[in-house]
């Protein structure tokens, strides 16, 4: 997969560490996070998402719909009750608006919004392109609006978005897309994409319980955007293994060992190389107390970790320029006592070339 949104890896694994810590934390355990144990933080706080959209199809029930019913009235009155679920999936003025739009004894309401209606969830008077192109033109550029009813149709393809919320979200992923005043189809497919491309990471490293669905995916970026996860001060002992998880999520990656199918985006294989540079770079020697590593690992390589100089959650580059392979006594050292002489010298070129 050439063509990728997530272009900083290291910032990907830092804030999928740092979510992992804040979840572990709130629910009191350290193993794996769930997002559908209803007593764990993500059950109870994200679950109800699809809940929502499961409630909402029934009040659509579209499969029984007819092109007959266009312009009577009934098809508006299964969507009104459906944007009745929406709950903060759709902002309130927008409920609003679309529940008046949607009311035949309002001016505002036209007879065309129920056959983007149909033409939304029956496909078979145009297709999904133009149909969300028809929902701009009837109900206006209402991204949360349409983009729900897009996700209640189906909650495997679809998400619903709240694009300001989102905007941050991906900044904090160094993931460059806006979705903010961008209501529209190829916009939203972009969007989609972004959270596919997460959710493949996510299903690839985290402790996860089950596979990861899009709006699990969906939700760590709603999260990570969040005040009080950006406030969040981990105490000092949890900042060590935050940054000691990023960096085994990093290596994970290209031996496999962190995750269950290997994840291919192209980001991720640079690091990777990273990785076997950095490796190679030390010979099998640790490049903090110079000696040898202390096993050969089963594939005949001599077992060193990779640990970046500035740390990742610290704003540290994931190039060879800061990385180093030690030994996995020395590294443990470097991120317990982060003392200061250490690190200027790792920081040596000498030390680094090998
Ligand atoms: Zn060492
Ligand atoms: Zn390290």
């Amino acid at each position: 997969m050439n063509n990728t949104y997530i272009t900083n890896a290291a910032k990907m694994v830092e804030q999928l560490s740092r979510f992992t810590s804040f979840v572990q934390q709130a629910d009191g355990q350290t193993g794996f996070i769930s997002f559908r144990d209803s007593t764990g933080f993500l059950g109870r706080e994200e679950d109800y998402k699809s809940r929502i959209a499961e409630e909402a199809r029934k009040e659509l029930k579209f499969n029984s719909w007819s092109e007959s019913w266009i312009g009577t009235g009934k098809i508006a009155e299964c969507a009104r009750g459906a944007i009745h679920k929406s709950g903060n999936l759709v902002n309130k003025n927008q409920q609003i608006d679309f529940k008046n739009r949607l009311d035949p004894n309002n001016a505002k309401f036209r007879p065309e919004a129920e056959r983007v209606l149909y033409d939304i969830y029956r496909n078979a008077l145009c297709d999904e392109a133009t149909a969300f192109a028809n929902a701009v033109k009837v109900f206006g550029a209402k991204y949360d609006t349409i983009a729900y009813l897009f996700f209640i149709k189906d909650d495997s393809r679809f998400l619903p978005i709240s694009p300001g919320h989102f905007d941050k979200g991906f900044a904090a992923l160094e993931i460059d897309y806006t979705t903010s005043f961008k209501c529209g189809w190829e916009n939203y497919l972009g969007f989609i994409e972004i959270i596919k491309e997460i959710r493949a990471v996510m299903e690839d490293l985290l402790p996860m319980q089950g596979t990861p669905r899009l709006i699990d995916a969906h939700s760590f970026v709603w999260v990570i955007q969040e005040k009080r996860f950006i406030s969040w001060v981990p105490d000092p002992e949890r900042s060590v293994q935050i940054e000691r998880t990023a960096e085994k999520y990093m290596q994970g990656v290209i031996s496999g060992s962190g995750g269950r199918r290997s994840v291919t985006l192209s980001t991720f294989v640079r690091s990777a190389e990273v990785v076997k540079e950095t490796k190679r770079r030390a010979n099998g020697i640790c490049q903090l107390c110079n000696r040898p590593a202390p096993f050969i690992d089963k594939k005949g390589n001599p077992y060193l970790e990779v640990h970046h100089i500035i740390w990742l959650s610290r704003g540290g580059e994931d190039n060879t320029e800061n990385t180093v392979a030690l030994c996995p006594n020395c590294h443990v050292r470097m991120h317990v006592l982060d003392k200061p002489e250490d690190v200027e010298k790792l920081k040596l070129p000498g030390t680094r070339r090998g």
